[in-house]
């Protein structure tokens, strides 16, 4: 997908842009029932876009009642397989129809690039549910092996009503990569978006009722995590939570389960993927530009951001030089609204706050700013000023330096040099998360050890960030415990039941 639009096209589109503020309930938008509302703001210019309404644990409740009665009726689950599909094919046509608006939405709510949208999210929210469609009729039970006495079935079965609680930096795709497979399993479902980029979501549960999905169904209620989010993760009527945001907050998700109703809760939590460089890599300006893609890329707000580079010391010079000056060359920093804008503000002055904090935390600790060039950077200025991180890399970093260990979530990267495949592999590894990895080199037997060696969901062997549906994504460790996109994701929105017949 490209937009044909100029950058005055899209200044003149937001300024006329309506916007839906209201939650998502039993199929049309509603106020919260306490009246309250909470600002989005453009993270490009500080503006205000809409007072979104502000859902709380009785939002909540009224959401999971109508989800829990749609389950209860079958108006959902108990349609043909094929209706179902047909329904979820119809709602990706729509997303398509009315993707000028959702991609004006998301840019204009989180600061990233209209190209982005079009280049990267809405392809890949259209991909996630047209193949979840087409897996709905594909799923089989089977009937086991038992004596003759007996006939045995094994089926799968929705679940009822799952609670979803998404991050902002991907806000429909990574909500999709949840809804497509919930909703194609036959369940029901309470989206809980970021409320750092609440625009885009309630936009596509009214694309899934005009698509002819039963109202009820999806549902979505805009607030707080430590509201909205938390009432969803202890609610008694929800039967699974599916979370991907921060390993903190995963973490308080398992213990809301343990507190309620022992609900299933699948986490995608955070990354710290490093990129192994070794001397042998057969394309080394290749290399470069994926290593500057996989952490400049979304501004860096990627969960498997490239953000560790380990390269080998007979390269890191070279490779330091020519990272910097493919960087320049790669990422034209300025408004999202302009084409041309490959990198844009972070999502918040909170989130830039925060980023350049840990900078300047590895700075005191003993590490050298490489990217921006000292005393080369034009600092970045939009009329009301904007979220903007300058791209940093950061050399002289040492293992334990909170900036090698914790996830940052900007357009930050640290290299350091490796001398053995041994070391690379601990530096790699010494990390409490596992989400992703990548390895480069031109040797297969190399690049089939290490790839074992890694502790990752996610290896990547000569390229970084590759894949299409069939791909499970999830990670290792405290990256979380479950894994989106490919089939089986559809499987873990369903339970198995055992039917045992007796023939005598
Ligand atoms: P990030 O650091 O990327 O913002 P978070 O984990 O804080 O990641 O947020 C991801 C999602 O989790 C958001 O929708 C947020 O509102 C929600 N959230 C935050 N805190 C809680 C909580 N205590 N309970 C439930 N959801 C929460």
């Amino acid at each position: 997908m490209t937009t044909a639009l100029t950058h005055q096209d899209w200044l003149d589109r937001a300024a006329r842009i309506e916007i839906a503020t209201g939650l998502f309930i039993e199929g049309q938008y509603v106020s919260a029932l306490a009246g309250e509302t909470f600002d989005s703001v453009n993270p490009a210019n500080g503006a205000v876009l809409a007072q979104m309404a502000r859902g709380k644990a009785a939002d909540i409740d009224r959401a999971v009642a109508s989800g829990l009665a749609a389950w209860r009726d079958g108006r959902w689950a108990k349609q043909a397989p094929r209706a179902r599909a047909e329904v979820l094919l119809q709602w990706a046509n729509l997303v398509e129809a009315n993707s000028e608006e959702l991609a004006l939405l998301e840019t204009l709510d989180m600061g990233k690039p209209i190209s982005d949208m079009f280049n990267i999210d809405l392809p890949e929210v259209l991909k996630t549910i047209r193949y979840f469609a087409e897996c709905i009729d594909k799923i089989e039970g089977v009937v086991t092996h038992t004596d003759a006495s007996a006939l045995h079935t094994i089926t799968h079965e929705p679940l009822g009503v799952v609670g979803a609680i998404t991050p902002w930096n991907y806000p429909m795709l990574m909500a999709v990569w949840k809804l497509a497979p919930i909703l194609a399993a036959g369940n029901c479902v309470v989206l809980k978006p970021a409320e750092q980029a609440p625009l885009s979501c309630t936009r596509l549960a009214q694309l899934f009722v005009d698509a002819g999905g039963p109202a009820g169904v999806f549902n979505v209620v805009n607030g707080m995590g430590t509201e909205a989010g938390k009432a969803l993760a202890l609610h008694m009527d929800v039967a699974k939570i599916t979370f991907t945001g921060s390993t903190a907050v995963g973490k308080l998700l398992l213990g809301y389960a343990g507190q309620s109703n022992m609900k299933r809760v699948a986490l995608e939590t955070g990354g710290k993927s490093p990129q192994i460089f070794m001397p042998d890599l057969y394309d080394f300006d290749a290399a470069v530009d994926r290593a500057v893609g996989g952490i400049f890329d979304n501004a860096g707000q990627v969960c498997n951001a490239g953000s560790r580079l380990l390269v080998h010391r007979s390269i890191h010079d070279r490779f330091v030089a020519r990272f910097i000056e493919r960087a320049a060359a790669l990422y034209q920093p300025g408004d999202p609204l302009d084409p041309a804008t490959t990198l844009g503000p972070v999502v918040s002055q909170t989130q830039r706050a925060n980023v350049m904090a840990k900078v300047q935390r590895a700075c005191e600790q003993g590490a050298t700013v490489a990217l921006p060039v000292p005393g080369s950077t034009r600092p970045l200025t939009l009329p009301g000023g904007g979220a903007y991180v300058p791209m940093t890399l950061l050399t002289h970093v040492t293992q334990d330096m909170a900036i090698v260990q914790d996830e940052t979530f900007g357009p930050v990267a640290s290299v350091q040099a490796f001398d053995t495949e041994a070391e690379a592999i601990a530096l790699a590894n010494d990390s409490i998360y596992g989400l992703a990895a990548s390895v480069w080199t031109a040797d297969l037997k190399t690049a089939h050890r290490m790839s074992a060696a890694l502790e990752a969901g996610v290896v990547w062997v000569n390229c970084f960030g590759d894949g299409d549906m069939t791909q499970p994504f999830g990670g290792y460790k405290q990256s979380g415990n479950s894994r989106d996109k490919h089939k089986d994701s559809l499987l873990s929105y369903l339970q198995t039941k055992s039917t045992w017949i007796s023939l005598v």
